[in-house]
């Protein structure tokens, strides 16, 4: 995978963390709850980049992405009308 994915409005969303791009990790509890006792938080934080799920968000349409490198999976989540 690149480092942009297009979203289906077609607009090209980065998936590049460090680009000051928004980029959040999902990271669930039960991994959080691991214990590491001989891992840094600079490990810890470096493992998370590579190993977790990224959240975008389309700057056109604020759709979710959810981009999942290791099973090569995305999931678009559409914004949903507050009537
Ligand atoms: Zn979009």
């Amino acid at each position: 995978m690149g480092s942009w994915v297009r979203c289906k409005c077609e607009e090209l969303v980065h998936t590049n963390m460090f680009c000051g791009t928004g980029i959040s990790l999902i990271v669930e509890e039960d991994y959080l709850d691991e214990e590491r006792p001989n891992k840094s938080a600079e490990d810890f934080i470096s493992e998370l980049v590579v190993t977790r799920s990224r959240l975008l968000e389309c700057g056109n349409c604020k759709r979710l992405i959810v981009l999942d490198e290791r099973n090569n999976e995305i999931k678009y989540y559409k914004l949903e009308d507050n009537a």
